[in-house]
């Protein structure tokens, strides 16, 4: 039978398994990346598994996510990651040189290769043809050492384009149309493979938009086959080398297809507060807009930018409205000012930023309380821009341009009806791209370049915590009862002031679910163990570790759940915490504050292969809950997770 170009890729990097879905595999991890907030654990624990040096082709180390300095703490934080990427042979991209997988894309994503990155987002370069999944930080620690990398075999599902995107339809609108259709689950357990013959009306950075946004789905990946789109933007960057052919077989078979027709499309608008509340834009015209932000991993291209900088030529941004520009990247700052956009775009009233992550975790720009943000961002999770009753939505960079232009939410086809002489500005290439491969960057330091060779950790930077193994019995209260989709942002908040912690397990874990109860942390800490209990789609969100390191720092032991997202599940897995799911009725039943106990020997059946265990409420009833684990899972649980797993496979080894 024919392989697909997952099957393909995964075939030629398997160390163990099948490609059975469902079935675990384990594969050869080409790429790592990570960045700030979760790299510091990343390098912690490469640290304390006893390794010296990077083993996988290459990795790279990106400050993005919080650039600005408050204190010493983030500062010293990048400093740390320096000094780490040049003991351990890694690539670090300076803060302020942009987001990470806009920088990756740019500099060492490649086609056929495989990428593991400890940022959810990291399926980005799928649209360069590169299979890239995201994973918690540990996981990246492990492939560095030279581990495999261990995932369920994903269904993979067919996305056929078909047609070509009307005027003012985007890419962005490809993948809200799909949000709003399959919702955040819809690709859970999923590689979403895009083909058919819409493939190659779409630019990279079109593709790249898409593959992004696959992460919203909940899918495990996102990817694009190549063609000459992709040999010439790889030239465009002075990396014509690495493209190679990739297409799937004839015979290929796929678990579904879900057909996509671009000429249907139109623009689309992602309403509060979650990315599949997905509506036309004409359905929520006339909304009063106070805030604008083009820019983030999803929009944040030259390529994105550009369109706006065209609507606004001429015009200027509405005497209400702020708007702010904040590029993906350095590469793409360099662009727009050495082509006079930057200029042009100032004259109208823009506002430039640097090159960071920044207001999509609520790091700056945060919005005015009780207004509307239109953001070109992938993410609109209720207090994710800062303030808790954010109005945040999510659009296209011509949708954000025409709300900038009127004050209001508007469809760009009826303001310019209405306007007369504006013209769509369609997708155009950037002729000259940023300088090129690593050693010519000033603001990524290769291996070669290090300035150090030793550790620098300041007084905020702690040690990793570690776990004991796994104990027969386990009971305590349920600490916490929460909905559905609670994301990880709501486990450990991103923003500035808490994030700074990162690197400091015990003050960081004072925030642990503050959003949902701010006594929560305190009340973990004196029960001395206990249990979360949540909804469906526990953990969604960004591939965050310390949404697990934190919750067991204070003691909890394990997380009932109607249904977990797929890193987040992995993440409880890695630092000992027993993910069990259970059914609706069960869930319904039990209440915050219920004593809870897991009445089978946990440990043993843990290891034995027990995939059901009896769940018993205040001594009262009883209910079965499940494990659903590979056998590598289970040891690693048992273990007491998998920084104690893996330093006692190196030392039977
Ligand atoms: Fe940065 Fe936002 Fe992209 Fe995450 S989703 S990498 S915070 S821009």
């Amino acid at each position: 039978m024919g392989q697909t170009i997952t099957e393909q890729i995964l075939d030629e990097h398997l160390v163990e398994g099948e490609l059975t879905p469902g079935e675990e595999i384990g594969i050869e991890i080409d790429q790592v990346l990570t960045q700030d907030t979760t790299g510091t654990m990343v390098w912690l624990q490469f640290e304390a598994l006893d390794l010296d040096e990077v083993q996988t082709e290459l990795a790279a180390q990106y400050c993005d996510h919080q650039t600005y300095q408050f204190d010493f703490k983030n500062t010293d934080d990048h400093r740390f990651l320096r000094s780490a990427a040049g003991t351990f042979g890694a690539y670090f991209s300076r803060p302020g040189n942009g987001i990470c997988h806009q920088v990756h894309k740019e500099n060492f994503a490649a086609p056929g290769k495989t990428l593991l990155g400890s940022d959810s987002h990291t399926p980005t370069p799928g649209g360069l043809g590169q299979l890239a999944i995201g994973a918690g930080g540990l996981d990246i620690a492990v492939a560095m050492g030279g581990g495999p990398y261990y995932v369920e075999m994903p269904e993979i599902v067919n996305v056929e384009l078909t047609g070509e995107l009307p005027e003012w339809a985007t890419a962005k609108d490809v993948a809200l149309h799909l949000l709003g259709e399959l919702t955040v689950k819809g690709g859970v357990g999923k590689v979403l493979e895009y083909t058919g013959p819409g493939v190659e009306t779409l630019t990279i950075p079109e593709r790249t938009t898409i593959t992004n946004l696959g992460t919203e789905l909940g899918a495990t990946s996102s990817i694009f086959g190549t063609d000459e789109k992709t040999e010439d933007w790889l030239a465009r960057q002075d990396r014509e080398e690495e493209y190679v052919e990739l297409s799937p077989d004839e015979d290929a078979e796929y678990a579904d297809t879900i057909e996509v027709d671009l000429s249907d499309l139109e623009p689309l608008i992602a309403t509060p507060s979650m990315p599949d509340n997905v509506v036309p834009v004409r359905e929520v015209a006339g909304e009063d807009v106070e805030q604008v932000i083009i820019g983030s991993c999803t929009n944040g291209a030259y390529e994105d930018i550009l369109p706006g900088a065209k609507m606004l030529k001429g015009r200027e941004v509405a005497k209400k409205t702020e708007m702010i520009v904040a590029p993906g990247s350095k590469q793409a700052s360099e662009m727009l000012a050495r082509e006079g956009w930057t200029a042009e775009m100032m004259a109208a009233g823009v506002n430039f930023s640097e090159a960071t992550c920044g207001a999509c975790i609520g790091i700056g720009h945060v919005p005015a309380s009780d207004s509307v943000s239109l953001r070109t961002f992938n993410r609109n999770f209720e207090g994710r821009s800062g303030i808790e009753d954010d109005s945040v939505f999510l659009c296209s960079p011509e949708v954000a341009t025409a709300a900038a232009i009127t004050g209001e939410i508007v469809d760009p086809r009826d303001l310019a009806d209405e306007l007369g002489d504006l013209e769509a500005p369609g997708l155009e290439m950037g002729t000259k791209y940023g300088p090129g491969m690593g050693e010519s960057d000033p603001d990524i330091i290769s291996p070669d370049e290090a300035v150090d060779d030793d550790l620098i950790k300041g007084p905020n930077i702690g040690d990793v915590p570690l776990k004991d193994e796994l104990a027969s019995d386990i009971e305590g209260e349920a600490l916490l009862k929460m909905e559905d989709n609670i994301t990880t942002d709501h486990i450990i908040p991103a923003t500035a002031d808490i994030l700074k912690f990162r690197s400091n397990i015990e003050k960081l874990s004072e925030f642990t679910l503050s959003r949902v109860d701010d006594t929560f942390a305190q009340r973990a800490l004196d029960a001395d163990g206990g249990f979360l209990v949540a909804g469906e789609n526990y953990g969604q969100g960004s591939s965050r570790e310390h949404a697990a390191l934190c919750p067991m720092f204070l003691g909890v032991e394990g997380v009932l759940a109607q249904s977990f997202a797929r890193i987040h599940k992995a993440n409880l897995f890695n630092f000992g915490l027993v993910p069990l799911t259970i059914d609706e009725e069960t869930y319904e039943n039990i209440d915050q504050g219920d004593d809870i106990e897991i009445v089978d020997d946990v440990g043993e059946g843990v290891r034995n292969g027990a995939t059901e265990f009896t769940v018993r409420v205040n001594d009262d009833w009883e209910a079965t809950a499940h494990l659903d684990a590979s056998e590598r899972e289970r040891e690693i649980l048992a273990a007491g997770g998998k920084l104690s797993w893996t330093k006692q496979q190196h030392e039977s080894d």
